[in-house]
């Protein structure tokens, strides 16, 4: 996959971000520039609701993934992820249209490169939700990014929470939980992430994570 010019980071023109304090003092002081973060963790360690929040904090822009995963009942087309077939899904690897793609969980998730290099390129803040394959293979091609890993706070934490999700039957569960403890091993021997952050409490978590990103746009802009 070609990389992103470094030249992008430095050459994106002024944007408004005077709806968030934390964004406008450090953006505005630097001319304004993207700021593409990753955040993963584990299924059910409730990174999906913690990176909502943190969209709203940071008045940050979510990129959407393109996934050949049916649609689960709760799924809306368009704002969760595209959901297309497969081959429509090899059709836009064939014609380099994302970031990065990995397979997960027998499917295939994908982020678009336009959407991404688009906002930077206008100054915000995105946020890619997307596995430790996916991060490994953004860290190499935009080494700037700034990743966070969630953490459930233990073992029986994690599979209480893959239980009450409801949405998988036991064996899918076991299935997920073993691939969690997997996942979390790989992250770990990866290095691509910055910091580490455990879902004890969601409002502790969220905090956390905004404050993260807060301090690290002050200290590569301030
Ligand atoms: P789910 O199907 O539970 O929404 O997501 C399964 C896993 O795929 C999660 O770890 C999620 O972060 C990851 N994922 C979602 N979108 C992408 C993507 O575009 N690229 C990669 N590499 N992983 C993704």
């Amino acid at each position: 996959m070609p990389r992103v010019p470094a030249v992008l980071f430095s050459l994106m023109p002024e944007a408004d971000h005077t709806a968030n304090p934390i964004a406008a003092t450090a953006l505005d002081r630097a001319g304004a520039a993207g700021f593409l973060v990753v955040i993963s963790g584990p299924s059910g360690v409730g990174k999906s609701t913690i990176t909502n929040a943190v969209l709203d904090r940071l008045d940050a822009v979510l990129s959407i993934s393109m996934t050949t995963r049916p649609r689960a009942a709760t799924d809306v087309d368009g704002e969760h992820y595209h959901f297309v077939d497969e081959p429509a899904f090899q059709e836009a690897i064939a014609a380099d249209e994302f970031l990065e793609w990995a397979k997960v969980y027998d499917n295939f998730y994908g982020t678009p490169r336009a959407f991404v290099e688009q906002r930077l390129a206008e100054g915000k803040v995105v946020v890619l939700e997307i596995d430790v394959e996916g991060a490994i293979r953004v860290r190499r091609q935009m080494p700037d990014c700034f990743a966070v890993f969630i953490l459930a706070p233990d073992d029986t934490a994690l599979l209480d929470r893959l239980r009450s999700r409801k949405r998988d039957d036991e064996a899918t569960i076991q299935r997920r939980f073993s691939q969690a403890q997997a996942e979390i091993a790989h992250a770990r021997a990866s290095n691509v992430y910055n910091a580490y952050v455990v879902n004890d409490d969601f409002d502790r978590a969220v905090d956390e994570v905004t404050g993260l990103i807060g301090s690290e746009m002050q200290r590569r802009r301030g």
